[in-house]
This record gives C-alpha cells, sequence and structure tokens, in this order.
C-alpha cells in the first residue's frame, strides 16, 4: 500500500470520528436546553368507557401478570383516578417481539393499546402496565404519565420513567425492576414525591397531568428552574448509561453538571419546603437541611478504559458553597418573619 492511499484512509477514518463526536456532541448540547412550560399541554378530560374489565383478548402466558396488575391497581388506587386504566386495559393487546432494540425490554404503544415484550424480559411486564394505566393518545399527542410526546417533541421521560419504575417497585416483588439510568430516575422521583404527597403524586401520574405536577412543585421553586430539571432528567434517562461508558471529558462533564443541578434543585425544594411548611426554629431547619444534604448521593461511578471510577458531581467545595448560600436565605427568612411579628405587636 502507498503512502497515499494510507493518509486517503486514515483522513476518512479521523473525519468520520471528528464527525460523530461533533454529531454526539451536538445532542448533548441541544437536550440541554431547557424547554418552556407554554409547551406543555393541559391534562386532557377522558370520559370513562367501560366499567367492567374483559381480558381475554390477552394471550394466556401473559395473563396471570395482568390479572395480578389489575388486582393490585384497583386495590391500591382511587377509581375516580383511573379512568385511562378502564379504557386502556379492555382494549389491551401483548405480543411478543423480538425485533425489538437491545435496550428495550418492552414497550408501550399507546395509539394501539399494545404492549410488546421480548420473551426473557418478561420482569418489565409490570413497568409496562403502568404506562398503559396513565396513558391517553388523542389528536397525535401522547399524554403518558408525566411525559408528553408530540414528535419530534417530547417531554418528561425522565421524570416519567422515574416514577412509574418508582410504582412498579412499590406495588410489586422486587425482581421486576430494573437498574441502569432508570434506578437513578426513580430515586429522584422518590424525593419529589416527598415533596408533593403521596397519593397527590400518584392520581397526577395516572391522570397524565404534567401540568398539575407542575403547579405542585412550584410552591417549593420556580417555573424556570422546575423546567430545568425536567429536562435535566430527560437528558439523563437518555444519555447517562450511555455516556457512562464513553472516555470522553466531554460527555463527563455534561453528565456531572446536570446530576449537580438536580442535586440542588432537591435541596432548594426541600429548604423551601421546610421554611413555608413547619415551625421550626432556624437551627432545627439548618441541621435538617445539613441531614437532607447529607442523604442525597453525590458521587456517580464511570467506566473509564474499562475500569470503573468514581466521579464527586458535588465536591466538598460545592456542597460548602451551597451551604453558606442556603444558610443566609434561611436566616433571611427568619430576620423577615421576626420583624413582620414585631410589627404586628405594635400595632
Ligand atoms: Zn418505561
Amino acid at each position: 500500500m502507498n503512502f497515499e492511499i494510507i493518509m486517503h484512509i486514515t483522513n476518512l477514518i479521523v473525519s468520520t470520528y471528528v464527525c460523530k463526536i461533533l454529531t454526539e456532541k451536538f445532542i448533548v448540547d441541544k437536550t440541554l436546553q431547557p424547554r418552556i412550560v407554554s409547551k406543555i399541554l393541559k391534562k386532557p378530560n377522558r370520559i370513562s368507557i367501560y366499567n367492567d374489565i374483559n381480558i381475554s383478548k390477552i394471550e394466556l402466558k401473559y395473563k396471570k401478570y395482568v390479572t395480578n396488575f389489575i388486582k393490585e391497581i384497583i386495590k391500591n388506587f382511587d377509581s375516580a383516578d383511573l379512568t385511562n386504566f378502564y379504557n386502556n386495559v379492555n382494549k389491551l393487546d401483548i405480543k411478543y417481539n423480538l425485533k425489538l432494540k437491545d435496550n428495550i425490554g418492552g414497550r408501550y404503544l399507546s395509539l394501539k393499546d399494545k404492549i410488546e415484550i421480548k420473551d426473557e424480559y418478561d420482569k418489565y411486564i409490570y413497568h409496562e402496565l403502568f404506562h398503559m394505566a396513565s396513558s391517553y393518545f388523542i389528536n397525535n399527542i401522547d399524554y403518558s404519565g408525566f411525559e408528553q410526546i408530540k414528535r419530534p417533541f417530547v417531554i418528561g421521560k425522565g421524570i416519567n420513567e422515574g416514577y412509574t419504575e418508582l410504582l412498579t417497585n412499590r406495588y410489586f416483588p422486587k425482581e421486576f425492576s430494573s437498574s441502569n439510568s432508570y434506578y437513578y430516575a426513580m430515586k429522584t422521583m422518590q424525593e419529589i414525591e416527598n415533596l408533593v404527597d403521596k397519593n397527590k403524586m400518584q392520581s397526577l401520574y395516572l391522570n397524565a397531568n404534567l401540568l398539575g405536577l407542575i403547579d405542585e412543585l412550584k410552591k417549593y421553586n420556580s417555573e424556570e428552574q422546575i423546567m430545568k430539571f425536567i429536562t435535566n432528567m430527560d437528558f439523563l434517562i437518555n444519555y447517562l448509561d450511555y455516556l457512562r461508558k464513553k472516555n470522553t471529558f466531554i460527555y463527563k462533564n455534561a453528565i456531572l453538571k446536570t446530576l449537580k443541578e438536580i442535586n440542588i434543585f432537591l435541596f432548594d425544594c426541600y429548604a423551601e419546603k421546610l421554611l413555608t411548611k413547619s415551625t421550626f426554629s432556624y437551627s432545627e431547619t439548618m441541621n435538617k437541611i445539613y441531614d437532607y444534604i447529607e442523604k442525597i448521593p453525590n458521587a456517580i461511578e464511570f467506566t473509564n478504559y474499562g475500569f470503573p471510577e468514581e466521579y464527586e458531581y458535588m465536591t466538598e467545595d460545592d456542597i460548602r458553597n451551597y451551604i453558606l448560600n442556603i444558610k443566609k436565605h434561611v436566616y433571611q427568612y427568619y430576620l423577615n418573619k421576626n420583624s413582620k411579628q414585631e410589627n404586628h405587636k405594635e400595632r
């Protein structure tokens, strides 16, 4: 082979490689742009079509799961929140599909009211059934739990998958839960549920009321920060597992930045709830905030050239700075509160 040919091939390889990096970097940048709240649609009003349940259409090998799911759903949830469930379960079809992509064990297709599953992935069936119980397709828009899809526009996938996984873990045996990025999303959504209230949150999910969830969170943070949180969760659900295996710092930095922003969002919401909904003293409030910061994980494992390595997304310095700022904020809150009470006494 002469030198020119070698150069030509190397150039081709290099340019394809650069091109690949650029497109991937583009995805990273693009998906990190916060979405705007005006794009989110009001929850659709759905009329109940069925009062009964008939699952005769479902293949025998899946019937035991569906029967079990129906039993748990009826036992644990308010019937007023089960309109999507009743309407979908009666038309539901479950089919084996070997051709699903490698990383997909199952999926729910709202338009067709159909679950597709790979045989070895039976364990994902309850997760998919929760998507079925919380979905409504109308006017080309898929309202599914906390996610809204009007292709190519998708919002809320991260928080929706996390909460779907949380419910699957809560009501069904642990062997039916998955790991990886869904685990991170699930843990994060547990914190969100602790803020909002379990029953309220489950009701918002089953009614596909994303806007309702945003309104609840507005009690504890700004609309801008809430939208940033939702966008960050969307980014992680799509890319966390994939980018964790990449040996490039562009991706690691994007992930670490996103994880840190989510932690700060959770800390801020928690602090705001303590200030507005409780009667703790200044020091009691600060102690609770310290405990909360300690409780939320601040590091993640990356695979670097085949070896796992832990990265802190909130370093000691980050935590110290955060505490300094929140201390000022809490102190100011108590100062204002006391001066209001003083004014009140003088009158
Ligand atoms: Zn899912």
